[in-house]
């Protein structure tokens, strides 16, 4: 039987392996960490429960999927809930809007919130239907890279209604053509966030974000997020797909132009193909010195990184929900700090998200498990000492402000984890979230392919390639990769 060897056991290396598994490989996957999930991880601490990374679900149907191949019920391993709130806002004027997951509700408060017509809201939001519908089968759902992928009605069709998908305004002033209140305009702003990105610089296009969340909706795992990579590794493991733990690989083995197995401090593996979900920047720097390097790709701009404060408190917040967002009030100022500047802003927005709001036994009882971020730039080699400081109090002040209270007081237990942090947990380059950040209209095609234009047999899935960071991506790109193996046989 022909065999697969996986780099990193990220939720995109533990649907790879599925995927390849269905289609007759024999599959190993070796993993530097001693737990699966990378970026999707969990920690328990002082009675309290916290995922490390991704914290909001959208699209689970892509999870659900790969249980359904090999013909088991989901349900039986994965079990998500429906939000009916996708996120409570909060401005520092004492602006309160909580964004509801029916649509009509959604439209109708809002226009009432922000001084909008409905009717205008209405229509933003079918236009944005409109560029993902265009778009979502060239761009998310196959291989960019490959010529077949062009040849097709629906590439046609988007090429027609190009002048529909706002490739030349970016997010922000698409925002500000379709709405005249900042508040909103923020709020749809945002989504640029959901891929590191800043809205000032990311194109309009990408206002086809809120879409999936608004379509789709948002949701909860049973058990939280940790659930997602845990249910695909037990999937795995039951499938027969062998994983080696505190393996990290050294060194992919070459015979010629073509890919034939990987090297570990104290073993050589061979395998038919070689899938790398490894960062595609530390790949290409530290496994494959031989090989000259797609220079541009690796040099695009990296998505942002990330500040996050695991707290256990010692109170219950009423007024939040499972995800809580409350503003900056300066956020062309805060994107400048990120991205320009390679700065914390003086006034960040905080994300502040309770998963014990869903799952009562996460946070010990009249207690909150808060999982406190804030955007940062990657990791330049700031003193991220001192930005942790400073972060921390500005964070504490934001909140204090916003939410009238006094929370220093209530925190019982506290966890970091930083850019360098998340750099070194998960080989991510400069501790970026989402690998290279969307911020040129070009960023899609420059994103590196789910295969190597030079070297034979070696792939790419996850984060760092296309279609993109964020979880249902992520999965996206196994099923590209797992395809893109399939074709190469035939
Ligand atoms: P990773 O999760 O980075 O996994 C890569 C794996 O490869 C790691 O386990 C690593 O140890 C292993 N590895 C690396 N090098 C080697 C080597 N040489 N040998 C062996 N193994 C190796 N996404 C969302 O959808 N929703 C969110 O709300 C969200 N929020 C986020 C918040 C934070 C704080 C973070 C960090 C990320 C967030 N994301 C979110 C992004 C999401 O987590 C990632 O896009 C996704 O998990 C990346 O998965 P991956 O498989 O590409 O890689």
């Amino acid at each position: 039987m022909a065999k697969a060897i996986i780099i990193g056991a990220g939720i995109a290396g533990l649907a790879t392996a599925l995927r390849l598994k269905k289609k007759g490989y024999d599959v190993e996957v070796f993993e530097a960490n001693s737990y699966p999930g990378g970026k999707l991880h969990v920690i328990e601490k002082d009675g309290f429960r916290f995922d490390t990374g991704p914290s909001l679900l959208t699209m689970p149907h892509l999870i659900d999927e790969l249980f359904e191949l090999f013909e088991n019920d989901p349900k039986k391993y994965f079990v998500y809930k429906k939000k009916d709130v996708i996120c409570n806002y909060f401005w520092e004027d004492g602006t309160r809007f909580s964004a509801k997951a029916s649509l009509d509700t959604f439209v109708n408060e809002a226009a009432s919130k922000f001084d909008e017509q409905a009717s205008t809201i209405s229509k933003y939001l079918k236009k944005n239907q409109l560029k993902y519908d265009l778009t979502a089968k060239l761009f998310l759902e196959n291989s960019l890279h490959k010529m077949r992928s062009y040849l097709t009605k629906e590439t046609f069709e988007a090429i027609l209604q190009i002048y529909r998908l706002d490739l030349m305004n970016t997010l922000h002033r698409t925002n500000e053509k379709a709405f005249g209140n900042k508040k909103l305009i923020q709020l749809f702003d945002r989504y640029a966030t959901y891929n590191g990105s800043s809205p000032y610089k990311t194109p309009g296009i990408m206002s086809m974000i809120p879409h999936l969340e608004m379509y789709y909706g948002t949701f909860f795992p049973k058990g939280g997020m940790h659930r997602i990579s845990q249910s695909l590794f037990e999937l795995a493991k039951e499938q027969g797909v062998v994983f080696h733990f505190e393996k990290a690989v050294t060194k992919i083995i070459l015979k010629g132009q073509k890919a034939v197995g990987v090297e570990t401090t104290d073993q050589r593996s061979f395998g038919d193909i070689i899938v790398s979900n490894m960062d595609v920047h530390p790949t290409y720097r530290k496994l494959l010195h031989e090989v000259d390097a797609p220079e541009r790709t690796l040099h695009q701009e990296r998505s942002s990184s990330a500040l996050i404060f695991y707290w256990g408190i010692k109170k219950t917040f009423p007024k939040l929900d499972l995800h809580n967002i409350l503003f900056s009030d300066d956020y062309e100022a805060e994107f400048n700090s990120l991205f320009s500047e390679k700065d914390l802003s003086e006034d960040p927005t905080v994300y502040i998200n309770i998963s014990a709001k869903e799952e009562a036994t996460d946070a010990p009882k009249g207690c909150e498990n808060w999982f406190v971020m804030i955007n940062t730039p990657g990791n330049y080699g700031q003193d991220w000492e001192a930005l942790k400081l400073k972060a921390r109090r500005s964070i504490i002040e934001k909140i204090d402000r916003v939410l009238g209270t006094d929370i220093e007081q209530y925190i019982v237990t506290e966890q970091v984890w930083d850019p360098i942090g998340i750099e070194s947990d998960t080989s991510s380059y400069r501790g970026a979230l989402y690998g290279a950040a969307s911020n040129d209209r070009f960023a899609a095609f420059l994103r590196h392919p789910n295969f190597s234009r030079s070297i034979k047999h070696l792939y790419f899935c996850g984060g760092s390639v296309h279609p993109g960071g964020g979880i249902p991506l992520c999965l996206l790109s196994a099923k590209i990769t797992s395809d893109l193996v399939s074709n190469a046989k035939k």
